[in-house]
């Protein structure tokens, strides 16, 4: 249990404490301020740390900013020191380093000093490093549009989103397909200039033909710019040629093919219903109609071991896709492994990360883009890795928050970027699908307000 003096501080701290798994432990925590200087002090047991820090904040907002900074350093320096560990992201619990790396640069100052006195890995460091260069450029600083596919064959038990098995939800389908389309319909007047198009899900090839047809006509009515065009396909199993050639005839450019592992055993124990054969059949398939083609990794699935996950890696290679995403497993409320597990230790994860950093840059991949979720295995993160040249703007837009997105369906975020004022804000759909198509108008007026 936390006792401390200063409230505001609490859910900071707690994440770090969590992150060491010591959340149920006693500690008391006494912060103040007090000429220039933040005082930390923190009693565990019969033990006492005191930790001071100088900063001068600028105005109210920065002061807080690094009074959570410090009583999170000073939780994990004591945390590091009790568990005998470092974490590879040290004090930095957000979920964007690489935009707290923008933000530093915009106010002069060189990241990796800040990185270094919250005891990031000099690996991560580099890593952060690499991918604002892969990055420098590439960002639009435009406008991208989102549209959610909330529907899977099954739900893989590490999955917290909201999508339900397709035997369940197929009655919505067609009433769900109406209402995106009339919300297409709806921002032709805010999609003039779009950058990149996403349609995510889900498992968007899950959709029968006919809807996904609808789907591509309502967007290329209104979108009439040259966009970079993605369809996070899915799963193997849905994959039919039928569908890669309707993507193909309305523009898209890019296909996701997400394996998750190329170990059989393991897609079995996951609750995905498909198989290695039928990932490498579903790649030829797209392959051989040119699409940019990422595959999805996840570390530390079921009862992976090193060289499982190792040879995924390597097998995802082998394909030679232009983007291959390697995610950590997370641990996340409404996935079913969370309701068998209170806690996620990986065996092996950090040799695991290790390994696939080395290969992937050994065959060539640029680290793009990366961000982290709460309850990694390891503390480690999700990185996009890109041939050169084929980093995935949308996914560069969105993750560094650098462009409009006009987000569609359920479960949507759109978010308007107001960059001079540091400001963003947002409009969410609902995340239930029966909510959403009952409250369509409401959301297509409260988009329209968003983006006015
Ligand atoms: S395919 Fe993706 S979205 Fe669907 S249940 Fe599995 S992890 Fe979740």
């Amino acid at each position: 249990m936390l006792n401390t003096n200063s409230e505001y501080l609490r859910p900071e701290i707690m994440d770090v404490l969590r992150a060491f798994d010591m959340e149920e432990e006693e500690f008391t925590h006494y912060f103040s301020y007090s000429g220039g200087k933040f005082f930390n002090s923190i009693q565990y047991g019969v033990r006492f740390f005191d930790f001071e820090d100088k900063f001068d904040p600028a105005d109210d907002i920065e002061f807080k900013r690094y009074a959570k900074r410090f009583a999170k350093l000073a939780f994990y320096k004591v945390l590091s020191e009790i568990k005998g560990i470092n974490l590879p992201w040290g004090a930095l619990t957000g979920i964007r380093p690489t935009k707290l790396a923008y933000m530093e640069k915009a106010s002069g100052r060189d990241f990796k000093e800040l990185f270094e006195k919250l005891c990031v890995s000099k690996e991560n460091i580099a890593l952060v490093e690499k991918i604002l260069q892969v990055q420098n450029g590439v960002c639009s600083g435009g406008k991208s549009l989102y549209i959610s596919i909330p529907f899977c064959p099954t739900k893989c038990d590490y999955c917290s989103f909201i999508t339900a098995p397709v035997d369940k939800t197929k009655q919505y389908i067609e009433k769900y397909v109406d209402c995106l389309v009339r919300e297409i319909e709806s921002i032709e007047p805010l999609v003039k200039g779009v950058s990149s198009v996403y349609i995510g899900g889900g498992t968007p090839f899950v959709l029968e033909n006919e809807y996904l047809r609808r789907i591509y006509e309502a967007v290329a009515a209104v979108v009439k710019d040259d966009a970079e065009y993605t369809v996070e396909a899915g799963r193997p199993d849905v994959f039919t040629p039928e569908k890669l050639e309707l993507s193909k005839r309305y523009g898209v450019n890019r296909i996701c093919v997400n394996p998750q592992s190329f170990n059989d055993d393991t897609l079995k124990a996951i609750g995905r219903k498909h198989t290695c054969e039928q990932t490498l059949h579903a790649y030829a398939e797209a392959a051989a109609y040119g699409f940019d083609i990422n595959v999805d990794l996840i570390a530390g699935l079921a009862d992976e071991t090193y060289s499982d996950f190792q040879k995924s890696v390597e097998k995802a290679i082998s394909l030679d896709p232009t983007n291959i995403t390697v995610h950590t497993l997370s641990l996340k409320s409404g996935a079913k492994l969370k309701e068998n597990l209170k806690r996620l230790h990986v065996n092996g994860i950090e040799e695991m990360i290790s390994v696939s950093r080395r290969l992937l840059t050994t065959a060539g991949y640029e680290p793009y883009y990366l961000y982290r979720q709460k309850y990694q295995a390891g503390g480690y993160e999700n990185v996009g890795w890109c041939k050169h040249g084929k980093a995935c703007l949308y996914n560069i837009d969105v993750m560094e928050e650098f462009a409009d997105n006009i987000a569609v369906g359920a479960n949507a975020i759109s978010k308007r970027v107001f960059a001079k004022e540091e400001r963003i804000e947002r409009y969410a759909t609902p995340k239930d699908i029966p909510t959403y198509l009952s409250k369509i108008d409401s959301i297509i007026s409260k988009r329209i307000e968003l983006f006015k």
